[in-house]
């Protein structure tokens, strides 16, 4: 059985690879040449801004905690991207991703500080674990810090570059997610305006974009601690339920999209900015999780 589900992954890493080459046939490529680093980049949306990238002929260097999955995922992505072991909260772990992308391809073009955790504190203030507050903050704010950081050594110099956060509609609103989660998302587009106001200087574009919730593996592992009677098809049906857009779900690709518009020159004259991909949820609604009982 080993050998037969390894030989199902080689066959579909090389439709994967033959299909992404036909891919980069295509005209009207919006990346061209770029080199891109998207930290969290092997599951989820960053995966799936790794491919869109890749497909508008970017090179791409997968960061990511995990190494079995991240290699996974360069392994599928095809030649054009390749993968670093690397966990955002070690400063050397990205330092040393922007100097390997460097040494690979002698530039930095975008550098995608993707990474996040969700938080599992209790919901009250009253209740609030500041030791998980730590490590939230941890990854979802210093390793964002720390990625523009070191993004910023390698593209001062040469005066141009695009930077883009992983932010999230609970930063733009309150009420939707645990205060830790929020506060952490709030600050990264703090650190958006920030950053950009002095990267303007120097050609650098800052900016981020807030996703709606997408049943990705970090919010399907945090729904399923609230609803734990529910299967996967399910949870992924209640969170595509959440949305207020008729006719469509939040997708990674979504995210993807507006990734590659802010990376890409379409977006040249765009920077400290939040694009937030919600379906309009946050212009006019209030949100409640429903309580378990209440969901079927
Ligand atoms: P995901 O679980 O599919 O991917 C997250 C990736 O980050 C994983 O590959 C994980 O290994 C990696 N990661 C975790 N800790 C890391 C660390 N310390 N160093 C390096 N990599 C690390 O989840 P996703 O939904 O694609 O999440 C990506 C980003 O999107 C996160 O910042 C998240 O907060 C944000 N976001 C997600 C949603 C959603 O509903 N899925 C909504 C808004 C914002």
């Amino acid at each position: 059985r080993t050998v037969l589900s390894k030989k199902v992954s080689d066959s579909r890493a090389l439709l994967a690879q033959s299909f992404n080459r036909f891919l980069s046939t295509l005209p009207g490529r919006k990346l061209e040449d770029k080199v891109a680093l998207i930290t969290g980049a092997a599951s989820g949306i960053g995966k799936a801004t790794a491919r869109t990238f890749i497909n508008h002929g970017a090179k791409v260097i997968i960061a990511d905690i995990q190494p079995h999955l991240g290699q996974e995922t360069a392994k599928e992505l095809g030649q054009n991207a390749t993968f670093i072991t690397c966990d955002v909260t070690k400063e050397s772990d990205i330092s040393s991703a922007v100097d390997f992308a460097i040494s690979e391809h002698n530039q930095l073009d975008i550098m995608y500080t993707n990474a996040g955790i969700a938080c599992r504190t209790p919901p009250s203030i009253v209740d609030l674990d500041l030791t998980s507050f730590d490590k939230v903050m941890d990854i979802n704010v210093r390793g964002v810090m720390a990625g523009m950081k070191h993004a910023a050594r390698v593209m001062v110099p040469r005066g141009s570059g695009s930077i883009l956060c992983t932010a999230s509609v609970t930063g733009v609103m309150g009420g939707m997610a645990q205060h830790t989660y929020s506060v952490s998302k709030a600050a990264v587009i703090g650190i958006v305006k920030s950053v950009a106001s002095e990267m303007c200087r120097y050609g650098i574009r800052v900016n981020c974009i807030s996703p709606f919730a997408i049943p990705t593996p970090f919010c399907l592992g945090e729904l399923s601690l609230v609803y734990p009677h529910f299967d996967a098809r399910q949870l992924v049906q209640l969170v595509h339920s959440f949305g207020v857009l008729e006719g469509t779900n939040c997708e990674p690709r979504d995210i993807a999209n507006a990734a590659l518009y802010l990376a890409s020159d379409d977006a040249k004259y765009v920077s400290g900015h939040n694009l937030v991909v919600d379906g309009g949820f946050t212009s006019f609604k209030s949100f409640e999780l429903p309580a378990p009982e209440q969901v079927r």
